[in-house]
C-alpha cells in the first residue's frame, strides 16, 4: 500500500467536523493501518483521519515510551473526565515544523471503540494526555494554532550547532499560512493530495 499522504494547513478537510464511525467495515483496518505507518514515518505522536483526507471520528496515538512503543487506535473517542493543566510546546503534521505553546489537561480520561468492536475507557497523562486532546480537537476541525497565542508561534528548525539539535524562531500566522500555503501547492504539483 502506498504510504497515505498528509493533509497540509489549509486544506479545508481539516476544518470540518468529522462524523461518527457508524460501523467498523473491512476498510478500517487498513485505514488504521496507514494512519500508524505514516505517524510512524512521520515521527508524530497521534494522528486523526481527517489528516489523511478521511472526515471520520478515529485517530490513532502513541502511548507507549519509544521502546515499547504502544499505539491506541481508537473510534469515535470522547473526553469523559479532564482535571489540572499543563503547559507545552505543541506541533501537527498537517502544519509541519511550526510549534507554538498550548495549555492542555494533565490527566484525562479517554472513552471510545477499538478496531475489535469493544469500548474502552483509558486513562492518560502528560504528553499522551496532550495528543489524546489534540486529536481529538482535530476531529472537531480544531487545530492547535486556534489555541496557540500569537507571540508563542515558532518554527523548529535543525541546527547541529545547538545541543539539542534545532533552534526555534519567531513567526507569525500570517508568515506560516504563506509557507503552507506554497507546501500545499508544491504537493499538488507532485499530483499527491488535492
Ligand atoms: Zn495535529
Amino acid at each position: 500500500m502506498t504510504r497515505l499522504p498528509i493533509r497540509i494547513y489549509g486544506d479545508p478537510i481539516l476544518r470540518k467536523k468529522a462524523k461518527p464511525v457508524r460501523k467498523i467495515d473491512d476498510q478500517l483496518p487498513e485505514l488504521i493501518e496507514g494512519m500508524i505507518e505514516a505517524m510512524v514515518e512521520d515521527d508524530g505522536v497521534g494522528l486523526a483521519a481527517p489528516q489523511v483526507g478521511q472526515s471520520i471520528r478515529l485517530i490513532v496515538v502513541k502511548t507507549g515510551s519509544e521502546e515499547n512503543g504502544e499505539i491506541v487506535s481508537l473510534i469515535n473517542p470522547h473526553v469523559v473526565a479532564a482535571s489540572g493543566t499543563q503547559d507545552g510546546m505543541e506541533g501537527c503534521l498537517s502544519l509541519p515544523t511550526l510549534r507554538g505553546k498550548v495549555q492542555r489537561h494533565q490527566q484525562v480520561t479517554v472513552q471510545g471503540i477499538v478496531p475489535d468492536g469493544s469500548e474502552v475507557s483509558l486513562e492518560a497523562e502528560g504528553q499522551v494526555a496532550r495528543a489524546f486532546e489534540h486529536e481529538i480537537d482535530h476531529l472537531n476541525g480544531v487545530l492547535f494554532v486556534d489555541r496557540a497565542p500569537a507571540d508563542t508561534l515558532c518554527w523548529l528548525i535543525p541546527d547541529p550547532d545547538e545541543e539539542c539539535g534545532y533552534r526555534l524562531e519567531a513567526t507569525s500566522m500570517k508568515e506560516a499560512k504563506r509557507v503552507f500555503k506554497r507546501l500545499r501547492s508544491k504537493q499538488q504539483a507532485e499530483g499527491k493530495p488535492i
